[in-house]
């Protein structure tokens, strides 16, 4: 007789640009045995430091749209010029392996899978600060003035939206926040109806 997998389940880690999301994902992801990080696909140009198929599935706009036609995508957005989205390869068959998924997306894409999927917990990742966030992300050195002034913008709407979120992580010092964000994805994996 087959045996029953227990389900996994969606882990959706947001917050603006800048907050530290990446970083705290890098230190909690390989604590827990069970999960998993799905690798979105994207539109933006390769960093110096990025690889093909490592940070991301870097697309041109038209494969982009080809898998948006397709039905690939959980969800997708427009983010500044660019295009993400989550792929359905990246989660599906790793929840049904009984494997939780971590998802690290912008607003837009947390209440899209929200929507979708209601049983996904939803943690937010604030820094301390608005002046943090763009000190951060100017000393990064990751994004043209522009992208940064884009980006600015964005994190105030998404930082007015935090309530919608099942857990707050500020990270105001990244030793404290990756231990509370373990905590919290530990605790709301408890939480799960047996
Ligand atoms: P970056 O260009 O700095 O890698 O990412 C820009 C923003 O896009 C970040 O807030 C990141 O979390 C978000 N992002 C990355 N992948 C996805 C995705 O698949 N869907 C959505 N909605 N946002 C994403």
């Amino acid at each position: 007789m087959a045996q029953s997998t227990r389900q996994g389940r969606l882990l959706v880690i947001s917050g603006p640009s800048g907050a530290g999301k990446g970083t705290l994902i890098g230190k909690v992801l390989p604590r827990l045995a069970n999960a998993v990080l799905s690798k979105s696909a994207t539109t933006r140009p390769m960093r110096p430091d990025e690889q093909q198929g490592r940070e991301y599935h870097f697309l041109t706009p038209d494969e982009f749209e080809n898998r948006v036609r397709e039905g690939d995508f959980i969800e997708h957005v427009k983010y500044g010029s660019n295009r993400y989205g989550t792929l359905k390869s990246e989660v599906t068959g790793n929840l049904d392996a009984g494997r939780d998924v971590v998802l690290e997306i912008e607003l837009e894409g947390a209440r899209r899978v929200r929507r979708l999927i209601p049983g996904a917990v939803l943690i937010f990742i604030a820094p301390p600060d608005f002046a943090e966030l763009e000190r951060r992300l100017t000393a990064r050195n990751t994004e043209t003035p522009a992208v940064i002034a884009a980006r600015l913008g964005r994190a105030r709407e998404e930082l007015a939206a935090q309530k919608e979120f099942d857990y707050i992580i500020v990270n105001d010092n990244v030793g404290k926040a990756a231990d509370e964000l373990e905590r919290a994805i530990r605790s709301a994996l408890r939480e799960e109806q047996t």
